[in-house]
C-alpha cells in the first residue's frame, strides 16, 4: 500500500502483489480465532480498491534472480523489482508424531481447525462417564511457550472454562499445560516481564512445564524429555518457525531458520534489485548487532522502508539503511488481560499491566487496520 501511494503518480509503474490467498490475514490475532468467533482476515480485493495494485492469487514456486521471473504455479511474472515477503511457516524440528498429530497456528485454516476440533472434544469430554479418561480428553498439552503458545493458552483458558460450564463438567477436570524448553516462558521478553506473564498464567491455573522438550507425539499421548508421558488428545504446536525452502532453492543466501541475508537497505546479498521483509529477512539491529525478532512491528517498519527505497532506487533519491524502532510489547493474556510496555522518549519505558494492557494491545490491533485504511484512502467498509 506504501508502495502504492508512492507511484500513485506514476500510472506507467505496475505494482504486482501475489498471495497464496485471497484474503489478508491479521495473525497477531490468531489466537483468538483459534477459540471464538473473531474477524481476523480482511479480503485484499478491498484493501486495494480502486489502487494501482494488480493482485494475484497463487502460490510462489520458484524465483528466478538472474532472468528476474517470479514463477506461481499457472502463471510467472518478470520484474524490475522484487520484494519477498512470504512469512514463516510452522517448524517441527523433525520430532517424531508432531507433524502428523499436532495443532500448528500460523494460518486462518489453522485457527479455525483448532477452533472445530477443541469445542468437539469438550462436548465428546461431556458424554464420557468414565473420570479418568473425561480428564485425559479434557487435557490441552501447548508445544512451546513463546508468544502465541502463551497468549494461546491464557485465551483457552477462558473458553475451555466457558465450554465446561455449557456442557455440565467439573471445570477442575480441564487441564492446560504449556511444555517450554527453555528455563522461563516468552525467553525473548525481560526476565521481569516473563515473569510477570509466568505468574499470571499460573494464576489463571495454566500448568507451566520448564526446561522440558518434546520428543514424540502419538495420537493420544505426548512424551517428553524428562521421560514422562501425558494423556492428551490435542496437542497445539507453537514451538518455532522456519521459513519456506524456496529462496534457498532460488539460490538465495539464506541463514537462520532459512531467514534471507539482507544488506543494511534490505536488499538480497547479491541482488540489490531484490529486497527481503518481515519474517522472511535476516534484518540486522545494527545497534545490538543481532537480528530482529521476527514479529509485526518490525515486518510494518521494513514493508514501509523499502517502499520508499524502491521509490528511491527508481528516482535516484537517496536510500535509507534499515533502523529498527521497539515501540513495545504487549502480550495478551485473554480477552481482558494483558502486560506490556511501551517506548516513551529518552529511553524511558510505561508498563501496563491488567485491562489497560488489553485496551492497549486492541487499540495496536486497531492501529494496523486504520493504516490499512489510510493507506487505501476509499477502504470504507471493514
Ligand atoms: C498466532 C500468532 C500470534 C502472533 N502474535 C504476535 C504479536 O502479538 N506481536 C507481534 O509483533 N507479532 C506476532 N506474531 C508474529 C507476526 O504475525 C509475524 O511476525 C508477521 O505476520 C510477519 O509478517 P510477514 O509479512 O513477514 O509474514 P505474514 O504476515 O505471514 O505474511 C506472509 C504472506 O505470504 C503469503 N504466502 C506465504 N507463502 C506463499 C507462497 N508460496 N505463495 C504465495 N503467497 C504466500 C501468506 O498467505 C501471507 O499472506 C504472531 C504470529 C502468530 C502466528
Amino acid at each position: 500500500m506504501r508502495l502504492a501511494r508512492l507511484f500513485r503518480k506514476h500510472l506507467e509503474y505496475q505494482i504486482h502483489l501475489i498471495d497464496r490467498n485471497s484474503y489478508h490475514t491479521l495473525k497477531t490475532q490468531l489466537h483468538e480465532a483459534a477459540v471464538r468467533k473473531a474477524e481476523v482476515s480482511i479480503p485484499v480485493k478491498r484493501i486495494i480498491k480502486r489502487r494501482n495494485v494488480i493482485f494475484h492469487i497463487g502460490e510462489v514456486t520458484k524465483i528466478d534472480p538472474i532472468e528476474r521471473i517470479i514463477y506461481m504455479e499457472n502463471e510467472s511474472l518478470s520484474f524490475r523489482h522484487l520484494v519477498i515477503a512470504l512469512g514463516s511457516q510452522v517448524n517441527f524440528y523433525g520430532i517424531p508424531g508432531l507433524q502428523e498429530y499436532s495443532f500448528p497456528l500460523q494460518t486462518l485454516r489453522d485457527a479455525q481447525q483448532i477452533y472445530t476440533y477443541i469445542t468437539q472434544l469438550c462436548a465428546r469430554a461431556a458424554t464420557e462417564p468414565i473420570e479418568g479418561q473425561r480428564k485425559d480428553m479434557l487435557r490441552f498439552v501447548i508445544g512451546g511457550g513463546g508468544l502465541t503458545g502463551v497468549e494461546f493458552a491464557a485465551e483457552l483458558v477462558d473458553y475451555t472454562a466457558q465450554c465446561a460450564h455449557n456442557h455440565h463438567v467439573n471445570s477442575r477436570e480441564v487441564e492446560v499445560v504449556i511444555i517450554e524448553s527453555g528455563n522461563r516462558v516468552v525467553p525473548q521478553m525481560e526476565e521481569s516481564f516473563a515473569t510477570r506473564i509466568q505468574n499470571k498464567l499460573l494464576g489463571k491455573g495454566v500448568i507451566i512445564v520448564t526446561n522440558t522438550k518434546i520428543v514424540n507425539l502419538a495420537p493420544d499421548a505426548v512424551t517428553l524429555s524428562s521421560g514422562e508421558v501425558l494423556k492428551t488428545k490435542a496437542l497445539i504446536w507453537t514451538g518455532g518457525i522456519r521459513i519456506n525452502d524456496l529462496a534457498r532453492e532460488s539460490g538465495l543466501k539464506t541463514g537462520q531458520v532459512g531467514r534471507i541475508i539482507v544488506d543494511k537497505y534490505l536488499r538480497v546479498e547479491g541482488y540489490p534489485f531484490m529486497y527481503a521483509i518481515g519474517d522472511n529477512a535476516l534484518a540486522m539491529n545494527p545497534d545490538t548487532g543481532k537480528p530482529v525478532p521476527a514479529t509485526a512491528q518490525f515486518a510494518l517498519q521494513q514493508g514501509w522502508l523499502v517502499a520508499n527505497n524502491i521509490y528511491a532506487d527508481i528516482f535516484g533519491i537517496v536510500r535509507e539503511p534499515y533502523q529498527p524502532k521497539v515501540l513495545g510489547e504487549v502480550v495478551s493474556l485473554g480477552r481482558h488481560l494483558a502486560i506490556g510496555w511501551l517506548a516513551l522518549p529518552l529511553l524511558k519505558k510505561i508498563t501496563f499491566v491488567g485491562f489497560l494492557g488489553s485496551l492497549l494491545k486492541t487499540a495496536i490491533q486497531e492501529k494496523h487496520i486504520f493504516l490499512l485504511r489510510r493507506e487505501s484512502r476509499n477502504w470504507i467498509t471493514y
